[in-house]
């Protein structure tokens, strides 16, 4: 899949959002990005790096805050690299259409990545310490919960 979906859901002569390809960063810590997305209904969405690509989840209800709390986390397109520095406005009649802004952003460390279990340590302002994304057997094959778990110290 990778950015074809992506690529195929935009018109790149009307949103400012970036075409993108295909980045692979070998030695480097993976990044991440969190958009807060004004759509036509306020989400969130998280972005990881994975392979030279963003993978990203659109979160309705915002990142868990407290320990053990979850929250759905519906899969979608693999993003390019590039979209970590994206902020504007996608405009009206355009796939996403409103105000994207970044919400936070940093490093994270992969303990475990597997199809069904994402298990990562945040270094970001906001999102610290270890999350995990669980996929869940309900609902549709792209969901996902994203749950905040006790890191040490904690
Ligand atoms: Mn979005």
């Amino acid at each position: 899949m990778l950015l074809e979906d992506y690529q195929k859901k935009r018109d790149f002569s009307q949103t400012p959002e970036p075409q993108g390809k295909i980045i692979p960063r070998e030695n480097k810590k993976p990044i991440f990005v969190v958009h807060e997305h004004q759509a036509s209904r306020l989400h969130w969405d998280l972005r990881l790096e994975n392979n030279g690509v963003l993978k990203s989840w659109a979160i309705p209800k915002g990142i868990p805050q407290k320990i053990n709390e979850k929250k759905l986390a519906v899969q979608v397109e693999d993003h390019p690299l590039e979209y970590k520095d994206f902020e504007g406005e996608i405009p009206k009649g355009q796939y996403g259409a409103g105000k994207v802004k970044i919400w936070d952003s940093g490093t994270f460390e992969t303990v475990k990545w597997d199809n069904s279990v994402i298990e990562i340590v945040m270094h970001g302002g906001k999102m610290r310490g270890r999350y995990t994304l669980v996929k869940t057997r309900e609902y549709t094959k792209n969901s996902w919960l994203l749950i905040k778990q006790r890191t040490k110290g904690d």
